[in-house]
């Protein structure tokens, strides 16, 4: 068997949720230590690695990320190596993304770039944007990426097809949490209660009117409310609630219009019920995906080119993924890799098929190397 498609095995067992990666980071540690050492310097944060390959001439810095993180599932695959972490699961892929970042990693540290690689393995993709953690606490300072690239698996695409598009490839998201806060009462005394469902039943349907609205809808967004909580008992008026729910957005300029409308409806609903609503609107690390023209443009022509490799444009998705962050700040392209499965990504019976890993090394290093014959000016324009 590939040793790479039996590290994802391995990995596969043993998920763990964001910002708890400790075991899945010393079996990454373990892996990375065992290669030639020559060109590689390894760095730890929290339950982060960063390998930086020296470059033989080391000019700029190529950045590749994969996210290590896995999800509060319940595994139901029947596999063999199914997880044994009860109540968790490799359901995104991510022991995928770490063995072909093994994989990639392990060639380049037999024989190095011209560039500088940094390989960022990432905890908390799924949680806590664990890509900003890293980047805020300064720790890829000294190794800042020109460039940076990442892929993630795609269930609905056979392996061997590679994704992906100019522009935005995923949505930036955005938790809304409301607090409603009025007076409770007896249901039969209105006038002497102040009810906070009637409150929050007004706030949800007015929030309706900025996508139908104040949206562009050419552009679109989303505003989905998926937790309401309020209440006790028929005969009680009630005089707190809680709302919360997800804001999607394809550019960082639609959150902040959305946004502004949120803090507006509230200041209304504030003034029209007489009552005092806490809302906190946290977008975290989940940027919007933006893949940028130049190293996007380069990429699908060369994967075009690549005879290996059915390339297709992939549609804007309003998933999130926190590797926006860091495009944010670094240019560079996220892409799909194909894995051919009937079950979607998040799902308890998700089981990649496994030829995509050796495949996905492949690619990687291929593209990765290829940034050595990349014109300088276009990473410093
Ligand atoms: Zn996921
Ligand atoms: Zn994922």
């Amino acid at each position: 068997m590939n040793p790479f498609i039996q590290i994802r095995r391995e990995l596969h067992q043993i998920p763990e949720i964001g910002l708890q990666e400790f075991k899945t980071q010393a079996y990454l540690l373990e892996k990375i230590n065992r290669l030639p050492q020559e060109h590689l310097t390894i760095k730890t944060w929290e339950t982060a690695i960063l390998v930086f390959v020296k470059g033989t001439v080391g000019e700029q810095t190529i950045g590749w990320r994969t996210d290590i993180d896995g999800l509060p599932i319940t595994e139901q695959t029947g596999l063999p190596f199914a997880s044994i972490h009860e109540g968790k699961m490799h359901a995104c892929g991510h022991d995928l993304h770490m063995a072909i970042a093994l994989g990639a990693l392990s060639r380049f540290a037999e024989q190095p770039a011209e560039n500088n690689i940094l390989f960022f393995f990432q905890p908390a993709e799924e949680n806590e944007a664990g890509g900003k953690l890293v980047y805020d606490a300064g720790m890829m300072d000294e190794w800042m990426p020109d460039a940076f690239y990442a892929l993630h698996i795609q269930p609905s695409l056979p392996v061997g097809t590679i994704g992906t598009k100019i522009g935005t490839l995923f949505a930036g998201t955005n938790t809304v949490k409301i607090k409603f806060h009025g007076k409770s009462g007896h249901a039969a005394y209105p006038h002497e209660s102040n009810d906070m469902i009637v409150a929050a039943a007004q706030l949800i349907m007015q929030a309706q009117t900025i996508v139908s609205r104040s949206v562009n809808p050419v552009e679109g967004a989303v505003i989905t409310f998926g937790k309401l909580i309020a209440g006790t008992a028929d005969n009680i008026i009630t005089g707190s609630a809680e709302l919360s729910g997800t804001i999607r957005t394809l550019t960082p300029e639609m959150n902040d219009l959305v946004e502004q409308r949120m803090r507006e409806i509230v200041a209304g609903i504030e003034v029209s019920y007489q009552c005092k609503i806490d809302l906190s609107m946290e977008k975290k690390g989940y940027y919007p995906v933006v893949n940028s023209q130049e190293q996007t443009s380069a990429f699908i022509t060369f994967m075009e080119a690549q005879p290996e490799v059915n390339y297709v444009d992939f549609p804007t998705a309003m998933t999130g993924e926190d590797f926006g962050y860091l495009l944010d700040k670094i240019p560079g392209t996220m892409f799909w890799l194909g894995v051919g499965c009937d079950y979607a990504l998040h799902h308890e019976k998700i089981s990649p098929d496994e030829a995509a890993i050796p495949f996905g090394i492949d690619q990687v290093e291929k593209w990765l190397r290829q940034q050595d014959v990349m014109p300088l000016r276009i990473f410093n324009p």
